[in-house]
């Protein structure tokens, strides 16, 4: 089974559009471990990139997550928007030409992606941010199956994923400044990691 071009950017709508609804919430996690930008960061690069998606013409799935990682790095500061600008122009390179999205496809965008992350921000796993949901879900794509199924299950790691980052110290990014009492505290990129990959989940699903 694959996707195609609608289902894809239905992806980065459907991002957009919860990251939108729960802004609060994000503020929030970062209020206690950051400095409390981390929703309107998001929502803000997140609408910019849903405009350029507007203006992208044809059915290139790698072309319209390059522009969505170009409007991410372009309209956020700070870290979590560039690294989730890095994150969508690696995961379109690997993209490039297509309009079609299989298992095996997503599993080589979406580790393309974590790579790219690891690579600019230099996270290893446990350090408390977006890589500790973003790698279980590159792990459970490389799985394979069905790519409903696949990104289900992949939505679920990262879920996973970003619920253990509460007991971790956080050794990247402002979090780290603060060290033993970054403990307790949800990460706010692995949050808006792991609606990145519900909102794949949601797009990709059989609605047969
Ligand atoms: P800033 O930290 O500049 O205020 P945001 O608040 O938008 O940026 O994003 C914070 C999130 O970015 C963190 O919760 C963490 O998940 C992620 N992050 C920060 N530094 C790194 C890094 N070096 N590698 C991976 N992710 C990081
Ligand atoms: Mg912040």
């Amino acid at each position: 089974m694959s996707v195609g071009y609608e289902q894809v950017t239905d992806w980065i709508r459907r991002f957009a559009a919860v990251v939108g609804e729960r802004k609060d919430e994000l503020t929030k996690l970062d209020q206690a471990i950051g400095d409390g930008d981390h929703g309107t960061n998001m929502d803000r690069g997140l609408r910019k990139a849903v405009e350029k998606l507007d203006a992208v013409e044809g059915e290139d799935i790698g072309a319209a997550l390059k522009a969505v990682g170009m409007a991410l790095v372009s309209s956020v500061g700070g870290a979590g928007g560039p690294l989730y600008g890095t994150f969508f122009l690696q995961a379109g390179q690997t993209l490039a030409g297509r309009s079609e999205l299989d298992t095996d496809a997503f599993a080589a965008a979406v580790r393309a992606g974590v790579q790219g992350v690891q690579a600019r921000g230099k996270a290893e796993p446990q350090d408390k941010t977006m890589v500790d949901a973003l790698l279980p879900a590159a792990e459970a794509l490389a799985e394979g199956g069905d790519l409903a199924g696949a990104a289900a299950r992949a939505a679920a790691a990262a879920e996973d994923g970003m619920r253990a980052t509460i007991p971790l110290v956080a050794r990247k990014g402002r979090a780290s400044y603060l060290g033993e009492r970054s403990r307790g505290h949800q990460d706010p990129g692995a949050t808006s990691s792991a609606l990145m990959m519900k909102a794949a989940a949601e797009a990709f699903a059989n609605r047969s």
